[in-house]
């Protein structure tokens, strides 16, 4: 296992699974890892599940201090590949974002410069972007983003200063003056840098005009946006910072646009900005209510879940406690949005 793992050791029970074509698990049909199409022209990457850091707002608990998770994914680099070829084989639009984000940090796959590389050889593919809170980069690291073709880095930084950056990453060795660092190289590289904090409010208000001043001093932001403000929510599995609410969008939005005023920038964004368009979508191949047979292949990334595969998806099976790997279950699905399969056991 690659060094820059760093995996909860609390309980000792958090199992990595390793995902092949000799696996025989699908790539898509879960958000922990493959490949998901939200039926546009951007394909979401996910090669590996991990994080290092152990934000406090975190939406999908990651790191080492997670709670909820059972297991860690990492996908053989070919694999994914031809996954990400399949769904980009369905799309008509001939200019294909591939955005490499995970539930952890795109940057714990011991081989992501390579994914970006072959991402971007193909010719479908027209940009190639990834998204990280920059733990694991440093200044040394830019030419190698430079060679791989990585054309953005949405980089999240979510305070300025040293310690409130500690206490957001709740990461102690977190070092925001590195990343800060990294950002400079980065935005005078041949990579887009976007700014992309996580304003949690009553934590961080008074850092975000700060952030912006900085995105727009370093020249952040050459062919998209420099800064994508990201707003704090609540998810049911999510890490919620004691005493947060999450602010109302109106409220998140009406200051968004004071300071597009005040610093001339544009903040409020949409796809558009992006180059993103609708596209069409890979087919479902089950619909809610429906009664399916699934082989159980893997632990689910949750406690208590399991991943089961049918039909050429991957599903993930709540409430499957005590069920063991290679059991044949009867199960519902009770959700198959974009592609993505959430089901429970039939009594
Ligand atoms: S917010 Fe991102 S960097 Fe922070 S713990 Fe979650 S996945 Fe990791």
């Amino acid at each position: 296992m690659n060094g820059k793992f760093l995996l909860r050791d609390a309980a000792g029970d958090l199992q990595i699974v390793r995902i092949s074509d000799r696996s025989g698990i699908p790539l898509i049909g879960t958000v922990a890892f493959g490949v998901i199409d939200r039926g546009t022209s951007l394909i979401q990457v996910r090669p590996s599940s991990s994080c290092s850091m152990s934000c406090i707002f975190c939406s999908t608990d990651a790191g080492p201090r997670s709670r909820t998770r059972a297991a860690e994914y990492l996908v053989d680099l070919d694999y994914l590949l031809e996954w990400y070829d399949l769904v980009a084989s369905i799309k008509v639009s001939g200019r294909l974002e591939a955005h490499v984000d995970t539930v952890g940090d795109p940057f714990t796959y011991p081989r992501i410069y390579e994914l970006f590389r072959e991402l971007k050889n193909k010719k479908e593919t027209a940009v190639v972007s990834t998204q990280t809170h920059g733990i694991l980069l440093g200044p040394g690291d830019v030419e190698r983003l430079e060679e791989s073709g990585v054309d953005r880095v949405n980089l999240s930084i979510d305070s300025l200063n040293p310690a409130k950056a500690r206490l957001l990453a709740g990461t102690s060795s977190y070092d925001v003056s590195r990343v800060i660092e990294f950002a400079k190289v980065l935005a005078n590289s041949e990579v887009d840098l976007l700014i992309a904090p996580v304003w949690v409010p009553g934590v961080n208000d008074k850092d975000i005009p700060k952030i912006i001043e900085f995105a727009l001093d370093i020249g952040a932001g050459k062919r998209w946006p420099p800064l994508g403000i990201q707003k704090y929510e609540e998810h049911r599995h999510g890490r919620r910072p004691p005493g947060v609410r999450p602010m109302r969008w109106r409220d998140f939005y009406r200051a968004l646009r004071r300071w597009e005023e005040k610093y001339g920038v544009k903040l409020v964004l949409e796809p558009g900005d992006f180059g993103i368009k609708k596209d069409r979508e890979v087919p479902k191949t089950m619909e809610v209510g429906e009664k399916v047979l699934v082989r159980v292949v893997a632990p689910g990334w949750r406690r208590g879940e399991v991943l089961g595969v049918a039909r050429d998806r991957v599903v993930t099976v709540v409430s499957a406690l005590g069920i063991p790997i290679g059991a044949e279950v009867r199960v519902r699905i009770l959700r198959n949005k974009d592609n993505v399969y959430l089901a429970r056991p039939e009594p």
